[in-house]
């Protein structure tokens, strides 16, 4: 007999009560001026149980054509992509009300 969640009776491997969904997650993505006045844009607040952030930047970077980089739960992208990046997100399955763009 397998262990059995006690909040909600399901087996442990298919208990979700500790998962952390797209729907808890407070996204803030925001521009920081860089070295030589580049700019970047920066994805915050993704939790990477709840994503896959690599192939999240990877599909950012296919759609704007530009470099960026996974850093400590952390999405960077080269230059201002902040608009797009708020419509990506949303077809993500983030609710639109917790994706600030600042
Ligand atoms: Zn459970």
């Amino acid at each position: 007999m397998s262990d059995v969640c006690p909040v909600c009776g399901m087996p442990k491997e298919l208990c979700i009560c500790g998962a952390i969904t797209k729907e808890q997650l407070q996204i803030k993505v925001r521009v920081a001026k860089k070295r030589y006045g580049r700019l970047m844009t920066i994805i915050e607040g993704i939790d990477p149980k709840a994503v896959d952030m690599k192939a999240l930047a990877k599909r950012m970077k296919q759609k704007f054509a530009c470099g960026g980089t996974v850093k400590n739960d952390t999405i960077e992208l080269q230059g201002d992509h902040r608009e797009k990046v708020k419509q990506i997100l949303i077809e993500e399955g983030f609710p639109p009300e917790n994706i600030e763009v600042i």
